[in-house]
């Protein structure tokens, strides 16, 4: 299903052109790492070396995984190491929610082994464009497989009847936000690569073993230190934290569920509204987002707005996990005082 949501931020342009450059480079290694080994010399090898060299034993190409947007994009990056080339399809800076795909991203599904998925509905130009790749070989990787997916388990105040088309069917998507699911998200990750990717267990379990490591200190860090504010309230205009929230007894008020290029005033309207009926301590906004409205409407309801990272956009170093989400947490341990 394509919902397009009132025909706006579609591949919107967020958070500069570093990460861009990033990715370029990205592929700019990625490409390099697929050159031929035998170039020049195949036509005048003799029976046996071409023999060896197609044997599996002999490393001639990598697996090659392509996975959907960032947060996934980097789980899978710390699983893979360089034993796997990975790539993404949805480049940091453009919005997941309402993404069309490219001619460019069914051919790196055509040509793949594997493809990694949030799962949960979140990427909805996914079914279309598997099917126009026709990769009978593909392997499918659901991120967010056994993961119980929640809906209204922090209150979203719906703006208007057009605002149905983007309920989430299967559930609110934005697992990844909370440290512990994400460790789910790495488990399933790891076992699909080693199941596509026999050969290369070890290094598999190893990777994924050091990022879970990481991930249950982040766990902790959150536990310990928002634990201090409990019940902690904050508004967000886009409903992302529902899992972090309910994992550290904190409260989101969502005014709409994806966010907008500009709030229309029913939003404002409706987070003047939640800040007189819930006890608001916050109100977050995205990094690298501007809105003047936003800005006077914190002034309005004395309120500081605070940039809160969903993660959907960023740097593509698997470190960006934990840089991320350890400035998110200083931005609820002030917001929340
Ligand atoms: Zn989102």
């Amino acid at each position: 299903m394509i919902v397009n949501c009132r025909g706006i931020r579609t591949n919107k342009q967020r958070s500069g052109i570093l990460p861009i450059i990033a990715l370029l480079m990205l592929s700019i290694t990625a490409g390099c790492s697929q050159s031929n080994p035998n170039q020049g010399t195949s036509s005048e090898q003799p029976p046996q070396a071409q023999e060896a060299a197609s044997t599996p034993s002999v490393q001639s190409t990598k697996t090659k995984v392509v996975t959907t947007f960032l947060p996934i994009y980097l789980f899978t990056k710390a699983v893979a190491g360089n034993v796997a080339d990975v790539e993404i399809l949805v480049p940091p800076g453009t919005e997941v929610h309402e993404y069309q795909a490219t001619p460019q991203n069914v051919k790196a599904i055509a040509t793949a082994n594997v493809l990694v998925k949030n799962g949960l509905g979140l990427e909805e130009f996914l079914e279309n464009t598997v099917k126009n790749a026709q990769n009978p070989k593909l392997a499918e990787i659901d991120a967010s497989k056994g993961i119980k997916p929640l809906n209204e388990i922090s209150p979203v105040v719906k703006t208007a009847q057009e605002e149905e088309d983007h309920e989430h069917t299967q559930g609110n998507p934005h697992v990844w936000l909370d440290p512990v699911l994400a460790k789910q998200q790495v488990t399933n990750i790891r076992d699909g690569l080693i199941a596509a990717d026999p050969a290369n267990k070890a290094t598999y379990e190893a990777n994924a073993a050091t990022y879970i490591k990481e991930l249950e200190s982040l766990n902790n860090e959150f536990q310990q230190t928002l634990q201090k504010t409990p019940s902690c309230t904050f508004i967000t205009f886009h409903d992302a934290f529902p899992y972090l929230a309910q994992r550290y007894n904190l409260k989101q008020v969502a005014v709409v569920q994806i966010p907008e290029d500009q709030l229309s005033p029913t939003d404002v309207q409706n987070a003047v509204n939640a800040v007189k009926k819930y006890k608001v301590k916050a109100l977050f906004s995205e990094p690298g987002v501007d809105n003047k409205l936003l800005s006077s409407l914190s002034k309005d309801l004395k309120l500081t707005l605070r940039p809160l990272d969903s993660l959907e956009t960023g740097e593509t170093d698997p470190q960006h996990y934990f840089k991320a989400m350890k400035a998110n947490l200083q931005t609820l341990q002030t917001a929340c005082k």
